[in-house]
């Protein structure tokens, strides 16, 4: 198959040119062909215009002109930009390159013809254009019509590109397999795979490019779709799911004997819950609260019922001191129902383990939590029917099966998760999770106080700190960094801490935790500070998950704009916990309006769902939403925010050709392919 051979067999392509492909992650024709251009960077030469004929309307265009001047400037804080001023036959424009672009500025030698394209708008003296892309024209002179503009690595240029480029295609020309069903291809209108990838690469005109990239983001989504369907499936596949019976005594007593009564929307959720455990089919679901309003409970009602049934359940959380808090709540709604418990963490000693895993295996522990210390190969159960993982996007995808894989047949699974997920990455990263929703929070909290503060408030702040400590409260004072030095301005942990414990604190028990502690440290201090042997902990965002100290009412955040809303509001969650009116303060070095506007919203706000909305509009989706975080592949040509209708359409597509489960063994290869073995990799490890 010619589209495996190593771009070396193209013409041109040596040792060198290779290492830096494959810096790009290309190393066959294949890869070289699915190597997309840039989606927004095409260039138009049809279009090109003298210095004169550019609109100032900060659109994107064309020119070609030569190299006239090249200068240094400064803007505030000693940042620096480069301006290229360029010229034709009709007048002058400046080129702006700025930060990490000023490397392009470097390499132009003065009177070198350059085509060039980039936003245009009127400055002071001349035009200015900005986003600066430019060639040499020698190898633009020949051009006409619409050019690929591709992401480049070392030595590389877009003439090397589109020349290899074209050779693949050349090869492609004489034998390429269709990558998509013919169905899909008829029912989605989409051209086929040759002429899609010869217009993705070198267009004829707007409307055949945009054909094409419709045609590769479905097919991305769809491949993707099928691949976690695939592994998902033959991983299951020789199992069936388990049935539970109604809800019968022991669930009564549980809820009988809670402090307090389950919401109307626990009581759905649990509802739903039950419902997927007493059918056959495996269940998937995700159950989505914010911080505080009581999925803990609920996971306890679907582990009795396992019990209950004569099975075993499993919970699997982040952070070991999560886990011994999970246990130790579960604990105590358990042992008075007769239902054994166990922990299984990285910590636990050797002997201990032992006995517990034998336990397990015979059935005389009833439910186990841990961490990921639960994956191991030795952890058996004896018969495994429920498994619950408590996360905030810490579990990849192959985790998780790793877990369920764990029961004989195949175990209901249920996830839960504090972070707010838009419903096409839930589609995308849970496969078929169905989602129960728990929006408010119990009655009876009283309303967290979120104050923010500029700096010079900084001193009144930590007197406020001392004066609650002086009431037997305790207080957390988290920071962004560990150390000083990391970044500027930023206040670090180490620093805070030192300030604080030789300073205003002097008479009080501060402690210092971070991630760099070793876990068993960190457990240390932790316990200490939730027995109330600790009155303040300085801290990074270790904390974020996982733990309970009621009489902690004070949060100190400081450089609080270094964190997203959805993370604030997640730290915040960790006071507010007792009956004590309680208070977050956020600390800001920033003075811009834009930082104070959006710290503001979370003054304004205690939804988590909201906050992350807002957080997606003002920061926007960025890494907060990344595949990879889930263990997934990362994406060449979709966007998961941006395509959100094709994912639908992939999805149905896809069940389709699940149900219909023809002819595997190709697309097996063209997944695997697309994505790497990622999957292979995620599933098998
Ligand atoms: P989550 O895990 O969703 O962050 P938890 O399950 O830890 O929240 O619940 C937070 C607190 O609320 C716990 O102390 C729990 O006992 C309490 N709680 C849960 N459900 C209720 C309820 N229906 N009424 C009153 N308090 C509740
Ligand atoms: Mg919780």
């Amino acid at each position: 198959m010619w589209w495996k051979e190593p771009v070396t067999s193209l013409k041109g392509i040596g040792p060198k040119k290779a290492a830096d492909l494959a810096e790009l992650n290309i190393y066959t024709l294949g890869d070289l062909l699915c190597y997309y251009p840039r989606q927004e960077a095409y260039i138009d030469y049809s279009k090109l215009k003298t210095i004169r004929e550019l609109d100032v309307d900060g659109s994107k265009q064309i020119f070609t002109a030569t190299v006239f001047r090249i200068r240094d400037s400064f803007q505030g804080r000693g940042r620096k930009f480069t301006v290229v001023t360029v010229r034709d036959e009709t007048g002058y424009a400046d080129l702006y390159f700025f930060m990490n672009q000023r490397y392009m500025a470097k390499k132009l030698k003065i009177d070198e013809r350059l085509m060039i394209t980039g936003r245009v708008k009127q400055g002071r003296s001349a035009k200015m254009v900005s986003e600066v892309f430019y060639q040499t024209a020698e190898s633009a002179d020949a051009l006409t019509g619409i050019w690929p503009v591709y992401s480049l690595s070392g030595a590389l240029t877009q003439k090397n590109m589109r020349q290899w480029i074209k050779d693949a295609i050349k090869r492609a020309e004489q034998d390429l397999p269709e990558s998509l069903p013919d169905y899909v291809i008829n029912e989605c209108n989409f051209t086929d795979r040759l002429t899609a990838l010869q217009n993705i690469h070198f267009p004829h005109d707007w409307n055949s490019l945009k054909q094409a990239q419709r045609r590769f983001i479905f097919e991305e989504l769809f491949l993707l779709q099928c691949g976690l369907l695939y592994y998902r499936q033959s991983n299951e596949s020789a199992k069936v799911g388990i049935k539970h019976s109604r809800d019968g005594k022991i669930l009564q007593q549980l809820i009988d004997q809670l402090p307090f009564k389950l919401t109307a929307e626990q009581q759905k959720a649990w509802q739903e819950i039950s419902l997927d455990m007493q059918d056959i089919k495996p269940m998937h679901r995700i159950l989505q609260g914010d911080v505080g309003s009581g999925k803990t409970v609920i996971s306890a009602l679907a582990l009795a019922k396992a019990v209950e049934n004569g099975f075993q359940g499993c919970m699997m959380a982040p952070t070991e001191i999560l886990a011994v808090q999970h246990y130790k709540t579960l604990k105590e709604y358990f042992e008075p129902l007769g239902i054994r418990i166990g922990i299984l963490t990285g910590s636990l000693k050797a002997k201990a383990r032992r006995e517990l895993l034998e336990a397990l295996a015979v059935g005389t522990v009833d439910v186990v939590v841990g961490t990921h210390a639960l994956l191991q190969e030795d952890v058996v159960f004896q018969k495994l029917s429920v498994v619950i993982t408590d996360e905030q996007h810490r579990f990849g995808v192959g985790q998780r099966a790793a877990l369920a894989n764990k029961g004989q047949d195949a175990p209901d699974v249920l996830v839960m998760t504090a972070t707010p997920i838009p419903r096409t990455l839930a589609l995308t990263v849970y496969g078929d999770l169905e989602v129960s929703l728990i929006k408010s929070r119990p009655p009876g909290r009283r309303k967290i106080q979120t104050l923010c503060y500029t700096e010079e408030k900084r001193l009144e702040v930590y007197a406020g700190l001392r004066r609650q400590v002086q009431k037997g409260r305790q207080a957390y004072v988290v920071c962004p960094l560990i150390q000083d030095s990391e970044s500027i301005g930023v206040r670090s942990a180490e620093n805070v801490y030192q300030e604080l414990n030789q300073g205003i604190l002097r008479d009080v028990r501060c402690a210092l935790l971070h991630g760099k502690l070793k876990d068993s440290e960190k457990n240390v201090i932790m316990t200490a500070f939730a027995a109330g042997e600790i009155d303040v902990l300085i801290s990074t965002t270790v904390i974020e998950v996982g733990v309970n100290v009621p009489n902690a009412v004070l949060m100190v955040i400081e450089n609080a704009e270094r964190f997203g809303l959805a993370q604030l509001h997640q730290l915040r969650g960790r006071v507010g916990r007792g009956s004590e009116q309680s208070y977050c303060v956020l600390l800001t070095g920033a003075d811009n309006p834009e930082t104070l506007k959006r710290l503001q919203v979370l003054h304004d706000s205690d939804d988590g769902f909201y906050l992350a909305e807002q957080d997606l509009l003002l920061r926007g989706a960025g890494q907060l939403f990344g595949l990879r975080q889930h263990g997934l592949p990362d994406l060449r040509i979709a966007d998961i925010i941006r395509d959100t209708e094709v994912i639908i359409s992939a999805r149905k597509f896809a069940h389709r050709l699940v149900l219909q489960n023809n002819n595997w063994e190709l697309l097996r290869e063209l997944i695997d392919r697309q994505f790497d073995n990622r999957f292979q990799m995620i599933f098998n490890s």
